[in-house]
């Protein structure tokens, strides 16, 4: 594909999301003989006006009017060239820079399908939903259960899993300067994700108080990645749901209370923080399925399996 062009262009960016092993090239698709159908100067190819009104004095000197786009453009190693037909020698002047103008829309021609829109046209929107799947799909069940986990969530997490939360190891990495690189929670530790998240004894703590109140996040992992592969070793489907819910939901509940500590000045609690986890995950649960509607706050704090039946299906 030649990078020339507005399609180039967008390929540029499959540098940036190349090592997701999202190969971008992929979903463009060359429509070969599409421009044998349309008219050069008198279709609206680009834009909504034809070019023999945007260059009559190109058009007149056409040998042919109803040339084809195939007829006036030329594949290249630099993508689509125009290639005229003239009745007589151009002119310099007016006609030299309007055949660059020209030029210009070929090269730009929009012979490029993208896969992802049914009008071949491409979109940001429709981009970000095909990596986001693609990651998500990666992360294995949660896109099963996305239903009960924010999309914000699901991010956010992931980011964890991956290591790209901007944590102080990482931001230092990237040659921000900062005072030290010490975990806010615990002030003994470097701070990186893994530790901040799952071995710091804060974390450690916030897991025994949401585990008094109902066992469900594992005790001892060593990293994000393998917090999330114990949850879902789980053999028991209910189990490994509300697990995988609450799980998603600790992530989540540490990380903002990290940033409360280091932006809002606030301290950690952990169990202000457990606390968090149970609510968050009462609320998925209660506000994402309608199966969850008849959770009761009390009874999910003082007999939290009584509703695990409605996990399993
Ligand atoms: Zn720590």
């Amino acid at each position: 594909m030649s990078n020339k062009g507005v399609w180039g262009s967008i390929a540029t960016i499959n540098k940036v999301i190349d090592k997701s092993n999202f190969c971008l090239n992929n979903l463009f698709q060359l429509k070969v003989g599409r421009g044998t159908r349309i008219r050069f100067w008198l279709d609206p190819w680009c834009g909504t006006d034809n070019l023999a009104n945007r260059f009559p004095r190109l058009a007149a000197i056409d040998t042919n009017i109803g040339c084809s786009l195939a007829d006036r453009t030329e594949w290249t190693t630099n993508g689509f060239v125009f290639r005229g037909c003239w009745r007589r020698e151009i002119r310099e002047g007016r006609e030299t820079s309007e055949i660059l103008m020209v030029n210009t829309l070929c090269n730009n021609v929009e012979r490029w399908h993208w896969r992802l829109n049914e009008s071949g046209i491409f979109s940001v929107a429709s981009l970000r939903a095909a990596i986001d799947s693609l990651t998500l799909r990666s992360a294995g069940p949660v896109t099963v259960w996305n239903k009960f986990i924010l999309t914000k969530v699901r991010i956010r997490n992931w980011q964890a899993r991956i290591d790209r939360l901007p944590t102080k190891q990482n931001l230092m990495e990237r040659g921000v300067v900062l005072d030290n690189d010490l975990c806010i929670l615990c002030n003994e530790e470097r701070e990186t994700g893994d530790h901040i998240l799952i071995r710091c004894r804060r974390a450690i703590e916030v897991r025994q108080a949401v585990n008094l109140w109902w066992n469900l996040l594992p005790s001892q992992p060593t990293s994000v990645q393998s917090f999330f592969e114990e949850i879902r070793g789980e053999r028991r489907r209910g189990w490994c749901k509300i697990k995988e819910v609450a799980g998603q939901a600790y992530i989540w509940a540490v990380w903002n209370g990290r940033n409360g500590a280091i932006f809002n000045n606030k301290a950690f609690g952990p169990i202000r923080t457990a606390n968090d986890v149970q609510s968050q995950v009462f609320f998925w649960c209660k506000s994402r399925d309608k199966r969850f509607r008849s959770l009761n706050w009390n009874t999910w704090c003082c007999n939290p399996s009584s509703y695990l039946s409605l996990y399993s299906g």
